[in-house]
């Protein structure tokens, strides 16, 4: 069950790859084109990036590099803050698409439910949809209230919504209201920056399969059914974290892995971001 290639089936039928490269941080361009055409190059066909990353345009350059077809990978980008607003996300979808040389989009997100503006940014990301340049519309770090606001105004749910999600911090709340709502969960995050790494139960759990933690981790995501963008400039742990399709963790080991839950963030909490 799974493999690299594996995907989820949005609400409007598209088809999301379920485990792609995370590419925040990645801000030294060498570093970041390395990085990405390695992960393609390992067979990963999937790239969570956004314009405040300032990287779309390695990731274009690594896919030309890697040979692949455009349509064999699948980009997401997200609208940055600062450039929320109507007009202003227009703007900044078409400046995504100048950076990352390419035509259309998978999935465009709201970076950050901005008070004020999420909605407006939202209808944006719905014309561009319309128009046929973005494949999926999606938000992140929107939380059940900012998702209930948006019902009301949005002609199409969001088929996805991204958010922080890993061992510490599983959202089980947000991830039921999603799901009734037909909405994909994407885990950012989903080693914890690297501070889940440490953790003894995972890792006697993947001493059982001679897996290492973020084996685990990422195999607990795919289980769970979130989608999951580990993040590494490492070329052995972009191999190592691909290396997640040969086993399966028991009911049981899903079950210690879940009870890790402690509410804990590492990154900005939605309702208290300093937009
Ligand atoms: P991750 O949870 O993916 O952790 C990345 C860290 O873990 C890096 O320090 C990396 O080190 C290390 N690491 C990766 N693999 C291994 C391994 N096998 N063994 C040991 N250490 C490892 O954190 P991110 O915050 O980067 O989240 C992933 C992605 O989620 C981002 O890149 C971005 O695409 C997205 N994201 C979205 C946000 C949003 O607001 N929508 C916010 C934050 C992230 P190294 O690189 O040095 O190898």
């Amino acid at each position: 069950m799974y493999s690299i290639t594996s995907t989820k089936k949005l609400h409007n039928g598209i088809e999301m790859p379920r485990f792609g490269l995370g590419v925040y941080k990645m801000d030294q361009p060498e570093e970041a084109f390395n990085s990405i055409r390695k992960a393609l190059d390992t067979g990963y066909i999937a790239i969570d990036t956004a314009a405040f990353y300032k990287n779309e345009q390695q990731v274009g350059e690594a896919l030309r590099a890697s040979g692949k077809r455009r349509e064999e990978i699948f980009i997401t980008s997200k609208v940055w803050n600062t450039d929320q607003g109507y007009d202003e996300t227009l703007r900044a979808f078409e400046k995504t698409l100048t950076a990352l040389n390419t035509d259309y989009l998978d999935l465009y997100l709201t970076h950050w439910a901005v008070p004020d503006k999420f909605t407006e940014t939202y209808r944006a990301i719905e014309r561009v949809y319309d128009e046929k340049l973005l494949q999926a519309t999606g938000v992140s770090n929107h939380q059940i209230h900012h998702l209930e606001k948006l019902f009301a105004t949005a002609n199409v749910k969001p088929m996805v919504n991204q958010v922080e999600l890993h061992p510490y911090l599983s959202q089980v709340e947000l991830r039921e209201f999603c799901q009734k709502n037909d909405i994909v969960i994407t885990a950012w995050s989903p080693l914890g920056r690297g501070r889940v790494l440490q953790d003894e139960t995972i890792a006697a759990i993947g001493q059982k399969y001679g897996k290492s933690v973020a084996q685990t981790i990422i195999r607990w995501h795919l289980q769970s059914d979130h989608i999951v963008i580990p993040k590494s400039v490492t070329p052995s742990r972009i191999e190592e974290n691909a290396n997640v399709f040969d086993f399966e963790l028991t009911a049981e080991d899903m079950a210690a892995i879940d009870a890790l839950n402690r509410n804990e963030r590492f990154g900005s909490h939605p309702d208290h971001f300093s937009f």
